[in-house]
């Protein structure tokens, strides 16, 4: 367990990012998938957190599991729509308590046909970066969007507004994407502002093109025609996708790597394949051993 900056000054990190799960069989699935894992002994686990209500799921718990039971480093992210300063409060001191060294410090989204949320006292995740750290002695990172904020007015808006946050972070982590370039672009007009807080890329396997056509289009990730046709020309043969979305994360991992990324971070959507056998192609590429136990 362990400040993620610090991992960072050692080498090259591999982490994997979950979902809090929203029922007793989403619970038992992500169970196996962590204990599967936890066996590459990853730098780090984080865990999302939903951004209103009931919507908003476990997230201290499957922390807690990773933190307690599995000894592994962990990273739950936090928004901070819809809540207010003593709500927060009571949550940062909660991971406090438990050990956790390291926070993910984000606006969120109120879901838009959900039931009617109090406005909460922070519009900004800049805002509640400064509030943690008044607060915890924990590494804040916060959310980057390489390829601009699908709200954001203009680009120029989004990456000053980005440097800003990125000033007062620890270390950055990507929306999800599919061109290692925009990666390496969004990090170069990021340090054109005098900014160079380490950005770990986040890396979707995409495995049904469904599902990352309706994402990318929600986060404004260009998800490439000739990898969708890919995808699509694999039908029903969900282990041919499943070679796919190996094959492609796998190279795009050892593209960021090879650009300069300080680690990767896969989204696993809480399933343990494919990100076992990408984190095994990429042995070479993070100058680290990896050893599955499930
Ligand atoms: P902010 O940095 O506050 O920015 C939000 C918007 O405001 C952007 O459009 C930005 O360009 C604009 N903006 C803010 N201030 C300015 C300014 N001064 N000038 C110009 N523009 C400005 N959501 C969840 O609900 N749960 C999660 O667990 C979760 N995990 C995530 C993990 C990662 C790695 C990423 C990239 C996103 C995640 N999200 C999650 C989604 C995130 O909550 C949304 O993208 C949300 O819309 C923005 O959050 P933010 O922290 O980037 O907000």
């Amino acid at each position: 367990m362990a400040l993620i900056t610090d991992l960072l000054a050692q080498g090259r990190t591999l982490s994997f990012e979950f979902s809090a799960p929203r029922d007793a069989e989403g619970v038992q699935r992500l169970d196996r998938t962590l204990g599967r894992l936890a066996g590459l002994r990853p730098s780090f686990m984080s865990v999302t957190y939903g951004a209103g209500g009931s919507s908003r799921g476990p997230t201290y718990e499957v922390v807690e599991r990773i933190h307690r039971d599995l000894a592994l480093t962990t990273m739950p992210h936090l928004t901070c729509v819809a809540h207010t300063r003593g709500e927060i409060e009571v949550i940062v001191e909660r991971y406090r308590a438990l050990g956790t060294e390291n926070i993910l410090a984000l606006r969120g989204d109120v879901p838009a046909d959900g039931p009617d949320h109090p406005a909460g006292d922070f519009t900004r995740a800049i805002d509640l970066v400064s509030f943690i750290r008044e607060r915890a002695p924990f590494n804040i990172a916060v959310a980057a969007h390489p390829e601009g904020h699908p709200l954001a007015t203009s680009r120029v808006d989004d990456l000053d507004h980005h440097a800003e946050k990125l000033r007062e972070a620890d270390f950055a982590m990507t929306q999800f994407l599919f061109r290692a370039e925009y990666y390496e672009r969004f990090v170069e007009e990021m340090a054109a502002r005098g900014v160079t807080t380490p950005v770990i890329p986040g890396v979707m396997p995409p495995t049904n093109a469904e599902g990352i056509a309706r994402m990318s289009a929600a986060n404004n990730t260009e998800f490439p025609a000739d990898l969708r046709a890919r995808l699509e020309a694999c039908g029903e043969d969900a282990a041919a996708r499943r070679e796919v979305a190996t094959d492609v994360a796998t190279r795009l991992c050892e593209a960021l790597l090879a650009a300069g990324a300080p680690g990767v971070h896969l989204y696993t959507l809480n399933f343990s394949e494919p990100a076992l056998t990408i984190a095994r192609n990429l042995e070479a590429a993070l100058g680290r051993g990896v050893e599955a136990v499930g």
